[in-house]
């Protein structure tokens, strides 16, 4: 009896430890590296490129479906934020300066189709508003312009939380720019990816440390990386314009296999 109510402790105690609130420090682990998803727990992942092995899976399904990798998230951030709303466990008070904007973060029911095999087009396209790309921990990755007609994202950087997400009218919480809560500890690392099938890497390049110099236009170059080490076209994360992805250089599929759903 003694035993059995030990027991019981035990597995109250557990519950009680592993509680709603987002840890910051867990998911940090499984970013740099050493907490690859392929190997432990979801079995799902083990057919898929390396790069897609980066997903928190936590926050991610990531599984193949035809030719497309298709990435499902409820797209809210594993971190803090004023946007949760105040006496949300994740709520944090605005950074100093901050000008928060009136949303609210909330669930959405994302799958991405990405590409499996990305081709890269002679022609790059312009990106649309709204979600362009995913982050590795889900959270949807927007372009460098605030609205219709190619209108500056300058005036919303002040709405951007610690970590420069922010949410939409519909509470669509997204990145313009670089993920900085993945990056902090290696700001190399592969963020996310585009829907055009290109991975996209934090400011500095895995190969030397450096910030690249070779960018096109929409922020993007080929060489090997550490999750293609055949090497491959790929996004860097600026500081600069366009911040993220300044336009597709890959085909995104269309609206029967391609492209992303929501609710
Ligand atoms: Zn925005
Ligand atoms: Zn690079």
């Amino acid at each position: 009896m003694k035993n059995k109510i030990l027991i019981l402790i035990t597995i109250l105690l557990i519950g009680c430890s592993s509680s709603d609130t987002i840890n910051p420090y867990t998911d940090n682990g499984d970013n740099n590296g050493s907490g690859n998803n392929g190997g432990s727990g979801d079995n799902s992942n083990t057919d898929l490129p390396v790069g897609f092995t980066k997903f928190l899976d936590t926050y991610t399904d990531v599984y193949i479906s035809g030719n497309y990798v298709v990435v499902e998230t409820t797209g809210v951030p594993n971190h803090q934020s004023p946007y949760w709303g105040a006496g949300h466990p994740n709520y944090a008070s605005p950074h100093s300066g901050m000008s928060v904007n009136p949303n609210i973060i909330t669930e959405q029911n994302f799958k991405f189709y990405i590409p499996l095999n990305p081709t890269a087009s002679n022609v790059v396209s312009s990106t649309p508003l709204g979600p362009i790309g995913v982050s590795i921990s889900g959270v949807p990755f927007f372009n460098q312009y605030a609205g219709p007609n190619n209108q500056p994202l300058d005036n919303e950087i002040a709405s951007f939380d610690a970590y420069y997400g922010h949410p939409q009218q519909t509470g669509q919480y997204h990145y313009h720019w670089e993920p900085v809560y993945l990056t902090m500890a290696d700001n190399s690392i592969l963020v996310g990816y585009s829907i055009d099938g290109f991975p996209i890497y934090g400011p500095t390049n895995q190969t030397d440390g450096n910030y690249p110099t070779d960018l096109d236009d929409i922020n993007g170059h080929t060489h090997a990386t550490d999750e293609y080490p055949d090497g491959t076209y790929h996004y860097h994360a600026t500081s600069t314009v366009p911040y993220l992805i300044g336009g597709y250089k890959g085909v995104v599929g269309s609206a029967s296999g391609g492209g992303y759903y929501t609710n």
